[in-house]
């Protein structure tokens, strides 16, 4: 649980539990091997199929992605030395670049790497990212956070006087496929509906909406609703994720929103259904590049739908009317940096007016304007 965090979006982090299964921002062990081929057979005059032996003998004994991440640098120097075409910090970098997903790169260096690769070696993490474990208990600990509506945000003034926004599994993805639905109905249903969770509201992001949306189904076949208070969102990077939507929609939440970050294209979305759309560039050393008129375009697309945009950041690599955009900020998180009018960070309204949040607060202050824009 983090209280405060450097995300924009939100107040605080929970994660009831850790790591995930993966997706497209997270390879698997043969992926990171026909990556290493591809490097390898455009430095080296030897055959592809005594390329692929030699690279895949190394990466035999790992049965999982991190810990390929874990061991990169001892690897880097020992492919080098079967393959000295490629220098080891070219190894490194492709090795590096290959893993895109934050969640699971501060997992491993906030975790470090296990002596065996049974315990973590930093508790309350898991010991190999692809093999989620659970933290009870953790949601109840947010649940009790202090109640934040009408309260000032400090240095976020776009969270201004709305309730504690809490967003759920930013250190992986609560519905992968080991999790089971007993274990997220007792740990976020139950607390997030529970008196003290109520004065807040929960952002639960998930790259598996179909499978919360089946969650939904079984919380219904046992005569549950979906809470108001807990936003059901997917991540979107391009046109082919943009299929997550329609299983979104399938969640009855009252609110459901999209976290388009890192964007890698232009997207035209159907936004039908959706409140709340996070736009971001890709941050990192080897970050693809962010064109702004993709941002603008999402911009004119969400006004449309009446869908809240809300611009979290440009990343690193900026493109501008075709010419490169220079901030100082690494993330491009700083608005005051960014174009005029893209300078835009909007909640959906049911978050400003207390109708997501059954209790009442403890200081009592009228709701807050929406959208707050810095002078250009
Ligand atoms: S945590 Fe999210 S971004 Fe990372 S691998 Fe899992 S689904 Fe992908």
């Amino acid at each position: 649980m983090s209280n405060k965090t450097p995300i924009q979006w939100t107040h605080s982090t929970c994660n009831p539990s850790m790591g995930c299964d993966g997706c497209e921002l997270w390879p698997n062990p043969s992926k990171v091997r026909s990556e290493l081929v591809t490097l390898a057979l455009s430095a080296s005059g030897e055959s592809k199929l005594r390329l692929t032996a030699l690279i895949g003998l190394e990466l035999h004994p790992y049965e999982y992605a991190s810990q390929i991440f874990h061991d990169r640098i001892d690897l880097a120097l020992k492919l080098e030395s079967l393959i000295p075409e490629v220098p080891s910090y070219l190894w490194l970098e492709k090795l590096e670049q290959i893993f895109k997903c934050y969640a699971g790169i501060l997992h491993i260096y906030r975790g470090g790497k296990p002596a065996d690769w049974s315990t973590p070696s930093v508790k309350g993490h898991a010991a190999i990212f692809e093999k989620p474990e659970l933290f009870p208990g953790r949601v109840a600990k947010s649940a009790n956070l202090p109640d934040l509506r009408g309260k000032k945000a400090k240095d976020s003034p776009w969270l201004d006087g709305l309730p504690r926004l809490i967003f759920l599994s930013d250190m992986g993805d609560a519905l992968s496929r080991s999790i089971s639905f007993d274990y997220l109905k007792a740990e976020i249903i139950d607390n997030v509906t529970s008196p003290q969770g109520q004065r807040h509201i929960w952002l639960w992001l998930t790259k598996r909406p179909k499978r919360m949306a089946e969650f939904a189904r079984w919380l219904e076949s046992r005569d549950l609703t979906w809470p108001d208070n807990l936003v059901a969102m997917t991540t979107i990077t391009n046109q082919k994720t943009s299929n997550r939507i329609a299983n979104l929609r399938q969640v009855p939440a009252k609110v459901r929103g999209l976290s388009i970050e890192p964007l890698w294209e232009d997207v035209a979305l159907d936004l039908q259904g959706i409140d709340w759309a996070i736009v971001g560039g890709e941050s990192g050393k080897s970050a693809r590049p962010f064109d702004l008129s993709w941002a603008r375009s999402l911009l004119t697309q969400c006004h449309q739908s009446e869908t809240a945009f809300f611009m979290k950041q440009l990343g690193a690599n900026i493109v501008d009317d075709g010419y490169p955009l220079t901030v100082r900020d690494r993330h491009g998180g700083n608005w005051e940096e960014w174009p005029c009018d893209l300078r835009v960070r909007e909640f959906p309204q049911s978050f400003h007016d207390d109708s997501l949040i059954q209790s009442q607060p403890e200081k009592s202050n009228p709701p807050e304007t929406p959208t707050i824009v810095p002078s250009c």
